[in-house]
């Protein structure tokens, strides 16, 4: 028996014990050829996830956490004086901005509001009015407020702008579905941990190999963080240029194995409960939320601090943590919030469990909402 603990951060998130016992395998050398079958394997499977077609996507692994992708996909995707435009509505999609500075890349950074999705008249007019932009790139799920960017419309204004889509998906993929057939994305991302719900240290991109293949001759501006030199190595090996996360590797084969079990359409349903659970238990204490309903990504929810002298995030945090639950400081720039999120292997009844221990709490430290003065 492992001690289960309801994560409610924003990944990595609660395992199942069957993915944490995964990692406990006799010593292997990754060099070795059952080693590849299993990261042949994990490729393939990964395009099922996004729907790619196998003839026209590929999967690239790196060992890293989920920034790493990022760093590659705009490190390695870039022709020759042609410039990325970030659409920058969150946290993360600023950390995609600051990737561009530390390699000096040439890039628009177009920051518009963290409560709404990309404002799209902005961003016609200005893929329009440059037209050396030769990357889009957006955050799908904005995990720092929760909120969902139209990815299908956005990539579809970059193809006709003649421009390539990256999609950061991390937060999205294998919990909302995805579909790289229909969904206008070039290439979309993922860290092992999320969605997929697996354990930390092993990342993938999923994208076009003819864009992958072309790209062998942009210029180069990272060595390990290579996009062509990893997918070109997996391609002759079967295996990563360095030394993978063997045993994350394994945790990663059994935790795919399990979301198809689950089945995309189910597990979508699962978080789905899950969010509306939290949304509702925040409603029901008398706290309120930081983004409207209408652009909510049903994953995570941004919950304001309640105003009341007695509140403190930080003993919150520490009451529910010897508890067993997990909250989150917010990533909103000016806003006091926290967040909760629906990602991992949890359920109702621990929705239920955290929002009797959240009660308590908030009896324990005097915290009065707006309930409590009606
Ligand atoms: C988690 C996450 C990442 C990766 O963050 P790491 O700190 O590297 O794990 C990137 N983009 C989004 C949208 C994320 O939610």
């Amino acid at each position: 028996m492992i001690k289960r603990n309801i994560l409610l951060n924003p990944g990595p998130a609660t395992t199942t014990d069957t993915v944490k016992m995964a990692q406990v395998v006799p010593d292997i050398c990754p060099r070795e050829r059952e080693f590849a079958d299993l990261m042949a394997g994990i490729r393939r499977d990964l395009l099922r996830v996004a729907h790619a077609d196998a003839d026209k996507y590929t999967s690239v692994l790196f060992c890293g956490s989920g920034t790493i992708n990022i760093d590659v996909c705009l490190n390695s995707l870039l022709p020759e004086g042609k410039k990325a435009l970030i659409l920058d509505n969150g946290a993360y999609s600023a950390r995609a901005a600051e990737v561009c500075r530390y390699y000096h890349l040439p890039h628009i950074d177009l920051k518009m509001s963290v409560y709404e999705p990309v404002d799209m008249e902005l961003y016609r007019r200005t893929i329009e009015e440059n037209t050396d932009i030769a990357i889009v790139y957006v955050t799908h799920h904005e995990t720092g407020t929760g909120i969902l960017n139209p990815i299908r419309e956005i990539g579809r204004i970059a193809h006709e702008n003649g421009a390539i889509m990256v999609a950061d998906t991390t937060s999205s993929l294998g919990m909302i579905p995805l579909d790289l057939r229909t969904d206008n994305v070039d290439f979309c991302m993922a860290s092992a941990q999320k969605g997929l719900m697996a354990m930390t240290g092993l990342s993938f991109i999923i994208g076009r190999k003819d864009i992958i293949e072309a790209s062998k001759d942009y210029p180069t501006r990272s060595y390990y963080c290579n996009l062509w030199l990893q997918y070109d190595y997996f391609e002759r090996t079967g295996e990563m240029h360095f030394t993978p996360p063997v045993q994350t590797a394994y945790a990663l084969r059994q935790a795919i194995d399990e979301y198809f079990s689950e089945g995309e359409q189910e597990k979508f349903a699962r978080h789905r409960r899950v969010f509306e659970a939290i949304s509702e238990g925040v409603a029901n204490l008398g706290l309120k939320e930081a983004v409207k309903p209408e652009f909510r990504s049903g994953l995570v929810v941004s919950v304001r601090y309640p105003d009341c002298q007695e509140w403190d995030f930080g003993k919150v945090h520490d009451y529910l943590y010897e508890r067993g639950f997990t909250i989150y400081p917010g990533k909103i720039d000016g806003a006091d919030t926290f967040r909760l999120c629906a990602l991992g292997a949890i359920d109702m009844p621990d929705i239920e469990a955290f929002f009797r221990t959240l009660k308590e709490a908030f009896i324990h430290f005097g915290i009065k909402t707006v309930n409590d003065e009606a």
